[in-house]
């Protein structure tokens, strides 16, 4: 963070009076105030600075929900001071999360759901981090047990990963093996996927579906593909399914499509509460097939005012309110009002996608038709303005659509993207295309484009180059 600092190079102060007109309050913006203020005052100062946040509703690059229920809202508010760690304290809250994982467990099939193992997270970071914890744990049972070393663990995934997985094997100390993009191959592949396999191999990454364009990896080819390479050669590699966003669309929209505890490789499933599972931020879901999926020595057991707890997590205290409103949507939509939820956010993605690519410019890389999700590119010979041009016109109108290159192998393609999500409706969506069409004959006039990667801004959401001499963020 840095101190923003006048031409003078002083740290301004804020400088409330009289604007409110109240006491004249004068209060440094970068330290502690000697003294407070009114609530009234201190209220209206922090709401004023967050207008320039933007309008969450217009963010088309964040998969995490923006739109909720008042009621969802009112339960959040009655359950701001509940401490989801406190479980002793706020029985009925641990109840509430212990039956999202078992509704949870139902809807990816787990062989025996009364059985399933699994938690609320904060987000599905920390789900792919505990889901990544649990492979490794496995795999170094397995090895010490054979009496092998167990100190050069791999992880096989697709470059395309979330960011999540990156730190996931930084932190966790894991080799992370990217399978690069490939031409018109945006992610992982089975024969891909099992060629970079090895005794060292904890488990294979399939994301459902991709952050850079929406689409699913093919979770069950890779599953077989690894159950012939352990008819091959014995190794016993577990899949870990990444379904932050698609493991809530695709258990409503796609039913045949077997991703799940269906197949038996499926060692561990998560998902974000807070995207397809319509909470507000942050929540997410870790759910393992069974027992064995799971070792025991990485539950805690914690004595904790009186009570025993078992706990897998990262962080302690953590609210209660996310979890508690999860399972208000469970309640409130059931299967046939998330399958409905969902279906509109698709058919909005895939009539939008269908317009954008009929207006010229444009070429789908992506439908909409898998995640409710889609990208898309400038059409070959289209060399007046840039898809960073595109995103910087639509920001004059408020929208966010990010526009980011692709990773390794595939530097050369940039596109958009917009993540369609509840509340996104079709008329909202014509606005957007409205936007877009009136900005088009102004970008066609320019000699060429005026933006490229280094003005994109940082909102990709996952979307973004794993290479951190590239530059971007970091
Ligand atoms: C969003 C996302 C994540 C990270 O999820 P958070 O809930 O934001 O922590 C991980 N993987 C994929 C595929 C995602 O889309």
């Amino acid at each position: 963070m840095t101190v923003q600092r006048d031409k003078r190079g002083e740290s301004r102060d804020l400088e409330i009076n009289p604007i409110f007109s109240r006491e004249p309050v004068r209060v440094p913006r970068y330290a502690l105030p000697d003294q407070g203020m009114e609530p009234d005052t201190a209220y209206q100062v922090v709401h004023d600075e967050l207008m320039l946040d933007g309008n969450a509703r217009q963010n088309l690059a964040t998969f995490v929900s923006t739109w909720a229920e008042p009621q969802a809202r009112r339960l959040m508010a009655e359950c701001a001071e509940k401490n989801m760690i406190d479980k002793d304290e706020y029985p009925q809250t641990a109840e509430l999360e212990n039956r999202c994982v078992h509704m949870l467990a139902r809807l990816w099939h787990a062989e025996d759901a009364r059985h399933a193992t699994g938690c609320s997270t904060t987000g599905s970071s920390e789900a792919a981090m505990l889901g990544g914890l649990a492979l490794k744990r496995r795999w170094q049972h397995k090895r010490r047990a054979e009496g092998r070393p167990a100190d050069r663990p791999n992880l096989v995934m697709g470059i395309n990963v979330q960011i999540c997985w990156e730190k996931f094997a930084d932190y966790f100390e894991v080799e992370p093996r990217y399978v690069p993009m490939e031409g018109d191959r945006y992610h992982l592949t089975p024969d891909k996927a099992v060629e970079l396999c090895d005794e060292n191999t904890i488990g294979v990454v399939a994301v459902l579906g991709s952050t850079f364009d929406g689409s699913y990896e093919p979770v069950s080819g890779i599953a077989a593909a690894l159950d012939d390479l352990e008819s091959r050669t014995g190794l016993d590699i577990p899949v870990h399914v990444d379904g932050a966003s698609g493991g809530m669309i695709a258990p409503f929209l796609d039913p045949d499509l077997t991703w799940d505890f269906r197949l038996p490789r499926v060692a561990s499933i998560n998902t974000s509460g807070h995207k397809y599972g319509l909470v507000m931020p942050g929540v997410g879901w870790a759910l393992w097939r069974d027992r064995d999926a799971l070792p025991d020595d990485l539950v805690f057991h914690v004595n904790y005012l009186g009570g025993d707890m078992p706990t897998f997590a990262l962080n302690f205290s953590r609210p209660g309110a996310q979890v508690v409103a999860q399972y208000y949507n469970f309640l409130r939509l059931g299967f046939d009002g998330y399958r409905r939820v969902q279906r509109t956010c698709r058919d909005v993605a895939t009539r939008l996608a269908a317009e954008i690519a009929g207006l010229g410019p444009f070429e789908l890389i992506t439908d909409g038709g898998e995640l409710p999700v889609f990208a898309f590119r400038m059409r070959d010979g289209i060399d007046t303005f840039s898809v960073f041009d595109v995103s910087a016109a639509l920001r004059e109108r408020g929208w966010l659509v990010p526009a980011y290159t692709f990773p390794e192998h595939r530097t050369d393609l940039a596109a958009l993207r917009v993540v369609v999500r509840n509340g996104f409706s079709h008329d909202l969506a014509d606005l957007l295309l409205e936007d877009l069409r009136r900005a088009l004959p102004r970008l066609r006039e320019q000699h060429g484009p005026h933006r490229d990667a280094d003005d994109a801004g940082g909102f990709a959401h996952g979307a973004e180059t794993k290479n951190p001499r590239r530059p971007g963020r970091h």
